[in-house]
């Protein structure tokens, strides 16, 4: 049986803290995360305006689903939240 959206969601996330994803910070809402499997390249995720975040790799492309757009979504939720 073909896994559903939010299970592949669910499994990216556990991916994208098991793999100790490095995300850096480009520009406000664009980030890029170096390729575990592919050393020297990068995937580049940028947050939308409806606060999704769109990666360029292969799987997002494909599946609208990947560990990259994950890891971000975490990090752009502690970029945009002002702890005082
Ligand atoms: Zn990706």
């Amino acid at each position: 049986m073909a896994m559903s959206q939010a299970e592949m969601v669910q499994k990216a996330r556990v991916r994208a803290l098991s793999d100790g994803l490095q995300v850096y910070r480009i520009a406000d809402g664009v980030y890029v995360v170096p390729a575990k499997s592919n050393p020297g390249e990068a995937y580049t995720v940028t947050v939308q305006a409806d606060g999704q975040p769109a990666c360029t790799c292969p799987g997002a492309v494909n599946r609208g689903v990947c560990k990259h757009q994950e890891v971000v979504r975490f990090r752009y939720l502690i970029d945009s939240t002002s702890i005082a």
